[in-house]
């Protein structure tokens, strides 16, 4: 896997801490030879990852603020994007925000704030940054979004943000429906729960975890380099046939009914 994406260059979007998917996500693809350039979401987030963006020995660290709920920002951050790399071959999206008020209690008390917050930050940023990115893949490429089960299914607590997965699901498929005429794929990967800063928001997470290691036909959650190895697919040209596709890295949970 060394080489398979050497030469090609990604946008990564959504490091916040080592914890975060996006950074299992970076290293998979580092590791399979990528240029790697990152956005974070402001000053607040700069530091970290500056210093994690460090330890991964690239010649040169691209590392570019870009609020998604800015189209001023998003649009000075791939004008910055094309001045400093030109062609970009990706983009891994793995953004999402509620309140931690809505993601409690029962779905019916979401706020129309909230519900619109959740929706714009984690579904229209997609469409957003897709857009954005569209003009400098001039040859192709692969952009990939993160959702999860909850927006398939019910999943307690999740609430406004599994509305917000569906709503991002079905632009999954839009977009790709769009995008592939110029040769750029749109995909996105539904992982299992992983221990992370916006996991953290959601109430009661950490019984899901029982529930996963007893249940799913691994018998094991996921981690961020498990979904990394599968971004890293995603973006090659192994997945060239494959399109407006939502893959499951849940240690296959989501195949289960009544058990
Ligand atoms: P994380 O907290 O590490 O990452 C979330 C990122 O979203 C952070 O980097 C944050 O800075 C960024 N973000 C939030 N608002 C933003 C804004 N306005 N502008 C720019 N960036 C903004 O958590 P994570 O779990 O790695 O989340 C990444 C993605 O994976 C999310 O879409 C999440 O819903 C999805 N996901 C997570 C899990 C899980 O169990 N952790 C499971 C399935 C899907």
């Amino acid at each position: 896997m060394k080489d398979l994406l050497a030469g090609k260059k990604f946008v990564i979007m959504g490091v916040a801490n080592k914890r975060s998917i996006a950074w299992g996500i970076a290293q998979s693809l580092h590791n399979a030879g990528a240029t790697l350039i990152f956005t974070y979401q402001g000053e607040r987030f700069k530091k970290s990852v500056e210093e994690l963006v460090e330890t991964l020995g690239q010649e040169t660290n691209y590392l570019i603020s870009c609020d998604v709920t800015n189209d001023e920002d998003i649009e000075q951050a791939f004008n910055q994007i094309k001045e400093q790399v030109g062609t970009i071959h990706g983009l891994a999206h793995c953004i999402a925000f509620a309140k931690k008020e809505e993601l409690e209690g029962e779905y019916v008390n979401t706020s129309r704030e909230g519900y619109a917050l959740a929706h714009d930050i984690s579904a229209y940023s997609l469409v957003a940054v897709s857009k954005a990115a569209k003009p400098l893949m001039t040859e192709g490429g692969s952009i990939l979004t993160m959702t999860y089960l909850g927006g398939e299914r019910v999943v307690t607590n999740y609430n406004v943000m599994g509305v917000a997965k569906a709503a991002l699901d079905a632009s999954v498929r839009y977009l790709a429906a769009d995008l592939g005429k110029y040769n750029i794929r749109v995909n996105a990967i539904s992982a299992g729960p992983i221990r992370t800063l916006a996991a953290k928001g959601i109430g009661d997470f950490n019984s899901i975890f029982k529930v996963i290691e007893e249940k799913a036909p691994l018998r094991r959650s996921v981690d961020t380099s498990d979904v990394g190895d599968t971004a890293a697919f995603l973006m090659s040209n192994m997945s060239r046939g494959i399109t407006g596709e939502i893959i499951h890295v849940d240690a296959g949970y989501n195949i289960l009914g009544l058990s």
